[in-house]
């Protein structure tokens, strides 16, 4: 559940702020495709049908979609507002281009219950991170679907800690910028 919520998370995360510029990871049909390969966890080759064009091209037209279409929809979740029909749309098109099979690996030291897309249309690839997308919604508290509070960083991310007070992407990079510029302010304010 955990890891799920993080691949929608992960995926937003691929447009990003650095160091005030924008960055965004998945800029060619190639991206996408080794960012699945690592977001899921699958070996890289799996997705190789995807590498022809112009399957290729049209599932990064479509994950771009869909980023923007999570956005919207985490966006409106947070505020408690209803979000946009077609942003809902976008979401529900993707997921109904869900085709998952079960595959129970057995190991001398672990097991575990895999999820194996078998989809045959690119869409299908895209749906466990539109799933993810859908169980963050039901299952978050949407006070705690954040982006990083720093004016530097965009990064998303949801609030696990006990508290709930957490504000940085991460507190090594963005968490301890902020504590440097604190620390200025008052050296250079005595
Ligand atoms: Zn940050």
């Amino acid at each position: 559940m955990e890891s799920r919520a993080n691949l929608a998370i992960g995926l937003l995360n691929t447009l990003r702020l650095q160091d005030g510029a924008v960055f965004d990871q998945l800029r060619a049909p190639a991206d996408l495709v080794s960012w699945l390969e690592t977001g899921l966890s699958r070996a890289p080759g799996w997705a190789a049908p995807l590498r022809e064009p112009p399957a290729a091209r049209m599932l990064l037209t479509e994950a771009l979609r869909l980023r923007g279409d999570i956005s919207h929809l985490l966006e409106a979740h947070r505020a408690g507002e209803a979000p946009a029909p077609q942003a809902l749309y976008g979401l529900n098109r993707v997921l109904a281009e869900s085709r998952v099979s079960l595959w129970l690996r057995m190991e001398a030291d672990d097991a575990s219950l895999v999820e194996l897309e078998v989809g045959e249309r690119p869409l299908a690839y895209l749906a466990p991170i539109a799933r993810a997308a859908a169980e963050l919604m039901l299952g978050t508290d949407p006070a705690r679907v954040r982006r990083c509070a720093s004016g530097q960083c965009s990064l998303w991310f949801v609030d696990t800690s006990k508290g709930g007070r957490r504000k940085w992407c991460s507190m090594a990079t963005c968490g301890n910028r902020a504590k440097a510029v604190r620390h200025r302010g008052r050296l250079e304010s005595v």
